[in-house]
Order: structure tokens, then C-alpha cells, then sequence
């Protein structure tokens, strides 16, 4: 448990096999959650949430090749909230494209890896957002991008008029990095929707007896 994390704190998996996973641990506890590194599938018993990061999402992928983790995930992603930024928002996708690839197809989007060209492979965007508060910062880092929302999901922040930030159910994903800006409200959203799907009994201020 962390300086900041109380029995009350959502447990927050943090999948940690390649790319910027540090980040977010940070960002989480700032906010109160209890992160944990997942690695392996036995790290997911008893989490509350998961963020998949951005890095790099073939290399990922390779990596949930071992131990049967893609299978896993895949079912796991279907009843627990969870937070997928940049190539974790790729591994979301319903369909990935330029070129196509595997993905736990948890979220009914289209996204066009690394779209944004070589010039502006990484660029910071401030614009105003769905979320309430001022324009928020946003970092894009070889970034994909969103060509096509379904029914269900909710565009939450955009880029030139394709979406950068949407939720569908428990499932929120970003293809800009929130974690390395210091504006905390995308992960608190996600907090929201953690502390929203958990069974009462572990919410704070109910009584459990
Ligand atoms: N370009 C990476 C991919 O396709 C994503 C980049 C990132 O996560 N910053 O997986």
C-alpha cells in the first residue's frame, strides 16, 4: 500500500510489460489509489481497475503471447473498468488498422496507428474538453488515431475533429499520454467510473455489517 492509498483505496493494475506504465503509478497514487504492476495473470485477482499504457502495442502484444495473458486480459477487460492510453487504447480497440493487428476488441472503435505523420510524431495539443474545468493538456506521442466511433461510445476530448478521449461502459480510452501532464482530471474520471462499478460493500461510507 502506498503513502497516500486507505483500505478504502481502489486497487488500480497497472500493466507493466513494456512502455510508460511508471507514470501513470504515479499519477495514481497521487490521487489516492492503490497501483499494482501486473505482469503476469495472477496480479489481476482482486483489482478494482486496470490502465493499460502507452508504448508500444506489438511489442505488447508479443508479450501477452506468453502464459496465455492475451486471453485473459481479453476476458478480464469485459467486467472490470479499465483505462487504455495510447497503445493500450489500440489493445482496446474493436478494429486496428495501418497496419491491422490482434487487439482485446473490448471497445467499438476504429483507430489508424501511428497517424499522425512523422513531423508531428509527438506534439502537445491544449483544447477545450467535455470534462469540467479549463482546456486540457494533451500529449500525443506517435499517437493513433480514432477514425471511427460505434453507437456506444462517448467522445469526450478531440483532435482536429477526431477523438482523442472516449468512454463506452467502464471502458476509457485516450490516445494522448494524461499521465505525463500534470492536469489529474482524465484519471480521476477514470477513478469515477472504478468507484461506480464496485460492489457496494467496498465502497467508503457504506457500512458492511
Ligand atoms: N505507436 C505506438 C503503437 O502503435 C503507440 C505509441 C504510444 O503509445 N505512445 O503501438
Amino acid at each position: 500500500m502506498t503513502a497516500n492509498a486507505s483500505p478504502c483505496s481502489p486497487l488500480i493494475g497497472v500493466l507493466a510489460l513494456q512502455g510508460a506504465y511508471d507514470a501513470h503509478v504515479r499519477t495514481l497514487t497521487a490521487l489516492g489509489a492503490a497501483p499494482r504492476l501486473v505482469r503476469l495473470p495472477p496480479d489481476l485477482d482482486g483489482l478494482d481497475g486496470l490502465v493499460l499504457p502507452g508504448g508500444e502495442s506489438t511489442t505488447m502484444l508479443r508479450f501477452l503471447d506468453r502464459n496465455r495473458f492475451f486471453d485473459v486480459l481479453q476476458t478480464y477487460v469485459l467486467s472490470t473498468p479499465t483505462f487504455g492510453t495510447c497503445a493500450g487504447a489500440i489493445l482496446l480497440a474493436t478494429h486496428v488498422e495501418a497496419p491491422t493487428q490482434r487487439s482485446l476488441a473490448a471497445l467499438d472503435i476504429t483507430v489508424q496507428r501511428n497517424a499522425y505523420g512523422r513531423q508531428i510524431d509527438s506534439s502537445i495539443l491544449i483544447a477545450p474538453t467535455a470534462l469540467p474545468g479549463p482546456p486540457l493538456e494533451m500529449v500525443f506521442i506517435r499517437a493513433p488515431r480514432i477514425s471511427r466511433t460505434g453507437p456506444s461510445v462517448e467522445t469526450l476530448a478531440t483532435r482536429d475533429g477526431f477523438p482523442t478521449l472516449v468512454r463506452s461502459g467502464h471502458i476509457l480510452a485516450a490516445t494522448f499520454h494524461p499521465e505525463l501532464s500534470a492536469d489529474p482530471r482524465v484519471h480521476q474520471l477514470f477513478l469515477a467510473l472504478v468507484r461506480a462499478n464496485r460492489p457496494a460493500a467496498n465502497r467508503p461510507g457504506i457500512a458492511t455489517a
